[in-house]
């Protein structure tokens, strides 16, 4: 997976999990307006925390999450072949 951008990677992951200031939270967008690359990226990480969260209160149990894991990762890759196909646009 790529990294992000110097200039959000510190604050990231306050911001994901809403601990974030609103200033930084303003500086974080303002940055995703203008870089496609962090953006999906603070897609996927966005969907990675809110299901982990959900995991952690339904307390499942170890060999769902693995499963579940493989889930996401899926649907990851499903989200990132759709963004890449939107942005490369050969095919109609
Ligand atoms: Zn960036």
């Amino acid at each position: 997976m790529r990294r992000v951008c110097k200039a959000i990677l510190g604050p990231l992951s306050d911001y994901l999990e809403g601990q974030a200031g609103e200033e930084v939270c303003r500086r974080i967008e303002e940055h995703l307006k203008g870089c496609k690359r962090c953006q999906m990226h603070v897609d996927m990480m966005k969907v990675i925390v809110t299901l982990y969260k959900t995991w952690r209160d339904v307390n499942i149990p170890d060999a769902l999450s693995v499963r579940l894991q493989r889930i996401i990762a899926d649907e990851i890759a499903k989200t990132s072949k759709r963004q890449k196909s939107k942005s490369t646009r050969r095919r109609r």
